[in-house]
C-alpha cells in the first residue's frame, strides 16, 4: 500500500520518573491499516507512552519496535526519520508563517535536513518549492481547512491548529501517526472532517495511534483500544469488548 505500513510494538515498556513508575510493563501492538486508541484517566500514562514512542523520553525498561527494528531510546529526529509523526495537544506553532508554508515544512522532517533550513528556504530546496506548496494545499483540503492556507498559522484557533498538525504530519511522509487529542476543541463539522482524514490514513495503510478523551469518537474510529490505569495496561480489545468490560467501566465511573 501507498504508505508502506509498518507495525509498532512495545514489549514490557516501562518509564520511571525518580521513584514514580509512570508506565509499567506495557506490551501493545499498533498495526498498519488500523486505528489503535489509548484511553485512561488523567495521569494514567497516555502522554508518557506517546513521548516514549516519539523519542522525547527514553524507556527505563523494555523494547519499542518499528517492524523488526528496535527504536527505543533513539533521539526524536531519528525516530521521525523512520516515519513516526507526532502531533501535540498544544501544537508548536511558529510565528510569521502562513499555514501553507508551515504544512509544507512537514516534508523536511524525514529528510536529512533540519527544519530550520527548510523554514529559511535555502537555495537547494527551491526547486521543490512549488511542488511542496501544491502538496501542502492538497493536504489542507484533505483536512477541510483549505480556506486558511494563506492565513498566519499562529492566528488560527486551537482546534484548527490541530488539523494543521494533522496535515503537516501527512506532508512528512510518515507511516506511523501519533495523534494526541487531535479531536479536542473541534466542532461537529471539523470532527467529521477529522474522522474522514483518519479513515483515509488507515485505508492507505498507515499505523494510527490515537490518544483521545472523546469516548464516542474513540468508539467510532478505533479498531483496537488499550486502556491504561495508573501506568498499567488495564484492558485491551475491540470497541465492543471495551464497552462491555466492567473493569473499564469501574475505572471511569468509580463503580
Ligand atoms: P496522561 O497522559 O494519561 O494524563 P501522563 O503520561 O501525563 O498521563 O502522566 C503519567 C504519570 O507520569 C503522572 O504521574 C505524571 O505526573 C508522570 N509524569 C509524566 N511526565 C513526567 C515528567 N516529565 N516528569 C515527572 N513525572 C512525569
Amino acid at each position: 500500500d501507498r504508505l508502506h505500513g509498518v507495525p509498532l510494538r512495545t514489549e514490557g515498556l516501562s518509564k520511571s520518573f525518580g521513584g514514580n513508575r509512570a508506565l509499567d510493563d506495557i506490551s501493545i501492538e499498533a498495526r498498519p491499516g488500523e486505528v489503535t486508541a489509548l484511553i485512561g484517566p488523567n495521569g494514567s500514562g497516555k502522554t508518557t507512552l506517546l513521548n516514549l514512542i516519539c523519542g522525547l523520553y527514553k524507556p527505563s525498561g523494555g523494547r519499542l519496535l518499528l517492524g523488526d527494528e528496535q527504536i527505543g531510546g533513539q533521539p526524536p529526529y531519528r525516530i521521525a526519520r523512520h516515519g513516526v509523526a507526532r502531533t501535540f495537544q498544544t501544537p508548536l506553532i511558529p510565528k510569521h508563517m502562513t499555514t501553507l508554508a508551515f504544512v509544507a515544512t512537514g516534508r523536511y522532517v524525514t529528510h536529512r535536513v533540519g527544519i530550520l533550513s527548510a523554514v529559511l528556504r535555502l537555495p537547494k530546496f527551491r526547486s521543490g518549492y512549488a511542488a511542496d506548496n501544491a502538496e501542502a494545499r492538497a493536504l489542507l483540503r484533505l483536512v477541510g481547512i483549505a480556506d486558511v492556507a494563506d492565513q498566519q498559522v499562529d492566528s488560527l484557533a486551537l482546534g484548527t491548529r490541530r488539523l494543521v498538525e494533522v496535515a503537516r504530519s501527512l506532508a512528512s511522509g510518515a507511516r506511523v501517526f501519533l495523534f494526541d487529542e487531535v479531536g479536542s476543541g473541534l466542532d461537529e463539522s471539523d470532527l467529521a472532517v477529522l474522522e474522514r482524514a483518519i479513515g483515509m490514513i488507515r485505508e492507505a495503510g498507515g499505523t494510527v495511534i490515537l490518544v483521545e478523551h472523546n469516548f464516542p469518537l474513540v468508539l467510532k474510529l478505533a479498531d483496537r483500544i488499550h486502556v491504561l490505569s495508573q501506568g498499567k495496561l488495564l484492558a485491551s480489545g475491540t470497541p465492543e469488548e471495551i464497552q462491555a468490560d466492567r473493569r473499564v467501566l469501574a475505572e471511569y465511573t468509580g463503580a
